[in-house]
């Protein structure tokens, strides 16, 4: 008898048909990517698919009552989907799935438009945690929505379509590098120089910001707009890149905004393609990058405010619907990297094409800001996973004391849910262009669905 822990490699363990069913349902995820690389975008996408599988929009303060299926729209930027369940498991409390739909970008800032030397230029503020220099000399598209003085909202998307101009942030040539190759990685990449190129033909007639006037022109044809109206846009520099298959054997998946989207997807399948008498919300957070802060993030009172909606609507007591709920925190976790070895703990790390991950904590230093979820808990999941045949295995972000990071568990758990953060294994996270093995990705959709069953 064995009695060590190994962690069993996916499609070495699959039989022929479920390694099919992998690979058909990565192209499923690739279309969801390519169609939604914002919140706003994630959102729509998911309210179309949501549609279709019956879910009716939800009004806050509508009673919510058994059979229901409903969705709540949170400002087109954060997703709840409720599936009201049997009255006589409600006493087991709901099972909530979720994920975040905003992914690192270049968000413009609100008085973005300048020229230098007959250039123009957008001027950017980062969003979430990135290593700036990766976002030079890449292919960018504009995505967002501008409101105008009148009310009225013009939604942007450009540089996705073969035939759209893309934008681009400049680097410096190696040839004139020997300064800013001598400093640190952390001082060497200004982030104010993270301005995107947006047109160099300056208007005949004019004198001063020519090439500014010329851009401004084209804008107000497209748009109707003139340069006030980004005081009220918000307008995202996402990668122009489209999902593609990694590897002679097409095992991994490259894209922009695998985190959290890797997530976000499976969890959508499983709530729509699930029969399940429980009650199940999942949940597409916004946010999540940068705290999780504000009306869209996950430290908003909404989700229990949800929760009494759902509470009233089958006639039992919110604080006992809260302690008795379980939730998946469906986010994504580092995967071992080879060539940066020394940045893990091999025992402890997660491996690409291992399966979905569960990562018990997460946290800085001495765990710090981490929802440490309790053995127990843990426990309980293993189980159900045995039993439903899932390939699961144990995460954690690096090496001890290296450096860290959180996810929307803590937020959940601090109103007394039981969570674990459970989700997809990442190489190059929060690059431009991520990678996910799409054997995970498909155990993160069957342990999701086990979890609502
Ligand atoms: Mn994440
Ligand atoms: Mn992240």
């Amino acid at each position: 008898m064995d009695l060590t822990y190994k962690r069993k490699n996916v499609l070495k363990e699959v039989d022929e048909e479920e390694k099919e069913v992998v690979f058909s349902y990565a192209e499923g995820y690739k279309t969801f990517l390519d169609n939604g690389k914002t919140e706003r975008e994630a959102v729509a996408e998911t309210i179309a698919m949501a549609k279709k599988a019956g879910y009716k929009e939800y009004a806050l303060g509508q009673k919510i009552e058994p059979g229901d299926k409903l969705f709540f729209n949170n400002r087109g930027k954060s997703l709840f989907l409720i599936k009201a369940g049997k009255k006589e498991l409600i006493e087991e409390g709901i099972r909530i799935l979720v994920a975040h739909v905003d992914s690192p970008r270049l968000d413009l800032k609100q008085v973005p438009l300048y020229e230098k030397n007959e250039l123009a230029y957008l001027k950017t503020h980062y969003y979430g945690g990135i290593k700036k220099y990766q976002w030079m000399t890449i292919p960018l598209a504009l995505h967002g929505v501008i409101v105008k003085k009148d009310g009225s909202k013009v939604e942007v998307k450009v540089g996705e379509n073969d035939d759209d101009p893309v934008f681009y942030v400049t680097d410096l040539l190696p040839h004139l590098s020997q300064e800013q190759n001598e400093k640190k990685v952390s001082v060497a990449f200004n982030p104010e120089k993270l301005n995107i190129l947006v047109g160099a033909i300056p208007l005949p007639e004019e004198e001063k910001d020519a090439v500014k006037k010329g851009v401004l022109e084209i804008l107000n044809k497209l748009y109707g707009i003139s340069e006030e109206d980004f005081l009220s846009a918000e307008i995202e520099a996402v990668p122009a890149f489209k999902a593609r298959d990694v590897g002679f054997d097409r095992a991994l998946v490259a894209s922009y905004g695998h985190d959290d989207r890797v997530c976000a997807y499976p969890e959508i399948t499983a709530t729509l393609g699930t029969e399940t008498d429980r009650t199940v919300m999942t949940i597409l957070a916004d946010k999540e990058e940068i705290g999780s802060e504000g009306n869209t993030g996950m430290q908003c009172d909404l989700i229990a405010d949800l929760i009494d909606c759902i509470a009233d609507g089958y006639g039992v007591s919110s604080a006992l619907l809260r302690a008795r709920s379980k939730c998946l925190s469906a986010d994504v976790t580092a995967a071992y990297d080879p060539a940066y070895a020394d940045a893990f703990e091999e025992k402890n790390v997660a491996y690409l094409g291992k399966g979905v991950a569960m990562n018990k904590f997460t946290g800085a230093r001495g765990k710090s800001g981490s929802n440490d979820a309790s053995a127990e808990y843990v426990g309980f999941l293993r189980c159900l996973f045995e039993k439903e045949g899932v390939i699961w295995q144990t995460g954690e972000l690096g090496r001890v004391d290296l450096g860290g990071g959180g996810t929307v568990a803590k937020y959940l758990a601090n109103r007394n849910i039981d969570t674990v953060d459970l989700g997809v294994p990442v190489l190059s996270m929060h690059a431009p262009y991520e990678l996910i093995g799409k054997a995970d990705l498909y155990q993160a959709h069957k342990a999701f669905s086990a979890f609502i069953k």
